[in-house]
């Protein structure tokens, strides 16, 4: 898709914060620091319009980006973060389930993993989680450009066993860096919004 036009719009809490227009919906999950906000911005061309190198857990509202008026990312809060406290832990999970479960608009989640390193504990619940509600999913492994691709073919492996990858779920290799799997991502998305 060529992207032509993306804003940020809201930073929701809750459903009142919503936008109403009824536009599909693509969230983006994965754990502080992973890498979401780099994608984001190469997604949508832009250098800094999605942040980068936050406070990791600070971002604790569903950031809604829209995009060429066609489609939203909503960027979820980063998951995690050793030193947020258990009870904003909670407030955030309930947040982000409710967001997950209910909202008639979401088409896709992209849980954004690191090619470097096998899946975290909380990626697999993650996974787990959103396939216990047959939720499409589509793994996104990035920071490629820090692993030789003679490699990859390995650190792919690990990841699809670790996560026991099922459904039909896609797994695509992205760099922030080098653009690697953007094209691919794109033409993978639209598969969701214009369906
Ligand atoms: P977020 O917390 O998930 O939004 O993570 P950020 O997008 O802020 O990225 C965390 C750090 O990883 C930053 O220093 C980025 O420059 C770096 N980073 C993110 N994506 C890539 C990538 O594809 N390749 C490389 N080499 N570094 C990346």
């Amino acid at each position: 898709m060529k992207v032509t036009n993306a804003e940020f719009v809201i930073s929701a809490v809750g459903p009142s914060g919503y936008p109403q227009d009824a536009l599909p919906e693509i969230a983006l999950a994965g754990r502080s620091n992973v890498g979401k906000s780099s994608l984001i911005n190469k997604m949508i061309n832009r250098k800094n319009l999605a942040r980068t190198s936050s406070t990791p857990g600070k971002t604790q509202h569903l950031n809604y980006y829209r995009i060429n008026n066609e489609l939203y990312f909503v960027d979820l809060p980063g998951y995690g973060y050793a030193k947020v406290s258990k009870t904003q832990r909670q407030v955030w999970g309930a947040m982000i389930e409710k967001y997950l479960l209910e909202r008639e608009t979401l088409r896709l989640i992209i849980l954004v993993i690191d090619l470097r390193h096998p899946p975290s504990k909380d990626d697999e619940m993650m996974y787990d989680w959103l396939k216990h509600y047959d939720s499409p999913v589509c793994i996104v492994a990035t920071k490629a450009d820090k692993i030789p691709r003679s490699r990859w073919q390995k650190h792919i492996k690990i990841i699809k066993e670790a996560l026991v990858m099922r459904g039909g779920d896609k797994l695509i290799m992205f760099s922030s860096e080098t653009g690697i799997g953007k094209d691919e991502l794109w033409a993978h998305i639209a598969g969701f919004t214009h369906p």
